[in-house]
């Protein structure tokens, strides 16, 4: 395959425009309209999900006829589930399920990060628990090799991965992916920024030409195209916005601090708040998630940091933690926590604020997830007054500057943010109410970083 971009060429488009009365005004399309095996529709009602999300009704049926597919998804839309259904349906339906000794996957899933490649091997579980005859195992980095070599040799029909531990079991011998039938690369456009190209061409390279492969990305614009044409075949492209564009509402708040004592203080503040079912706290680096975690402990919080830094097993005791409801407040890196996906999150908390303008979109997805509303708050330092402005950019919408009574900040930004600064007291003191703030719709629109900050290659 030539390395070309998917142009409209060879692709047909079918697009969502958006607007949010044109997915709520759509006709109820059950999941039993979309061609799933009843084995997969039994699983799905048990989860309690009545209606396909947008891009699950457009990605299920196109994926079903076998063609390759490139889909723009934000997280939070129900993606997995819109790659996830149709691999296991493939499955289903074909009769090389009863071979049992056959070795390598069937459905090789390739993700961006270790919590993701979980998440997408929970939603195997979900979905396939009424194919008892189904082997899903994951490889990610940073865990001992043996139990995921046993894995890989043993037989099993779908395989979730990061790619660069994948690669190394692929390059060692111990890996066979002559089986495969269907790849995909989830939050491709993730991948890529993390340097996971060759890794995945490579890896691509090893598996059959005839298979399917269904791209997922944030963008199909750039470099995400370039590997969509090298990789795919005709791809149909598919572009949603997800269902909570229209169901979900994040609002955003911005306090401004003088210092790090400040933004303590203003977290502290923040975190009384009752309305707080379970918080994300973001920092810049690991000693600063450690440093907060420990003084939020201090202060009595039922709270865990979560940052790549931490091994393997300790994350994932975090994470479950926060899931069974341990943990109120998680104090998390960008890299630990993409790809969290707990609903009871009702407030995401910028302590630090993230390396780019995307970073701070997949940050606050972190809340409002599943048809919940979520408050995103930012606290910034007016050195960073140019990095909110590149995030109002990107997102094309303001951040309203709150205060806290009694905790305003003492300097006033000049024009920090581009704009005259509401006068100290314009809305202090409670957080309690949800304040006609800013909403964001959940999906960026495009990629931008700041401009004085370039994407940093990072491994998961
Ligand atoms: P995802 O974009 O795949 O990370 O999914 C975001 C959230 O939406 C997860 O909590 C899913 O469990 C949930 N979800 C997925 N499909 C549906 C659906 N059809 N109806 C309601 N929630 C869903």
């Amino acid at each position: 395959m030539s390395d070309i971009d998917i142009t409209l060429d060879n692709v047909a488009v079918i697009t969502n425009d958006g607007n949010p009365e044109s997915t709520t005004d759509q006709p109820a399309t059950g999941f039993d309209l979309l061609g799933l095996h009843p084995a997969l529709l039994k699983a799905v009602q048990l989860s309690g999900y009545t209606e396909p999300t947008a891009v699950q009704a457009a990605a299920i049926p196109a994926a079903i006829t076998g063609v390759d597919l490139a889909v723009t998804a934000a997280t939070g839309s129900g993606k997995t589930a819109a790659f996830v259904l149709p691999a296991l349906h493939r499955l289903a339906t074909s009769e090389l399920k009863s071979q049992r000794g056959a070795v390598g996957p069937r459905v090789l899933v390739l993700t961006p990060t270790r919590e993701l490649t979980i998440q997408v091997s929970q939603a195997c579980d979900t979905y396939g628990n009424q194919l008892r005859w189904l082997r899903t195992a994951t490889v990610v980095g940073g865990v001992p090799y043996g139990a995921q070599l046993r894995a890989i040799k043993s037989p099993l029909d779908v395989l979730v991965a990061t790619p660069g531990r994948l690669l190394d079991h692929l390059n060692s011998g111990n890996l066979n992916l002559s089986r495969v039938e269907v790849l995909v690369l989830d939050e491709a456009d993730r991948m890529l920024d993390m340097g996971f190209i060759e890794d995945i061409e490579a890896i691509a390279a090893a598996t059959p030409a005839t298979r399917q492969t269904l791209l997922f990305s944030a963008t199909l614009a750039g470099n995400v195209a370039k590997l969509a044409g090298k990789l795919m075949r005709s791809p149909q492209r598919i572009e949603t916005h997800s269902h909570t564009d229209t169901n979900t509402f994040i609002t955003q708040r911005l306090h401004w601090a003088d210092g790090r004592g400040h933004k303590d203080r203003l977290l502290e503040r923040l975190l009384t708040d009752p309305e707080i079912d379970q918080a994300i706290v973001f920092t810049s680096t690991q000693i600063d998630a450690e440093r907060v975690a420990v003084s939020l402990e201090a202060l009595g919080h039922a709270v865990a940091a979560l940052h790549g830094g931490m091994p393997q097993g300790r994350r994932n005791h975090t994470l479950l933690g926060l899931r069974r409801r341990k943990l109120r407040i998680l104090v998390a890196t960008d890299v630990a926590a993409r790809g969290i996906d707990v609903p009871t999150i009702s407030h995401v908390i910028n302590y630090g604020l993230p390396i780019t303008a995307e970073d701070y979109v997949h940050r606050i997805g972190r809340t409002g997830r599943a048809g919940r509303t979520g408050l995103a708050i930012t606290l910034a330092e007016y050195g960073d007054a140019h990095k909110i402005r590149s995030i109002e950019r990107f997102t094309t919408q303001q951040i309203p500057v709150s205060t806290l009574e009694g905790l305003e900040p003492k300097a006033r930004p000049a024009n920090a943010t581009g704009r005259p600064t509401r006068p100290h007291g314009a809305r202090s003191g409670s957080e309690r109410a949800r304040p006609s703030g800013t909403t964001v719709r959940h999906g960026a629109p495009a990629r931008r970083d700041f401009s004085d900050a370039p994407r940093r290659a990072r491994r998961p």
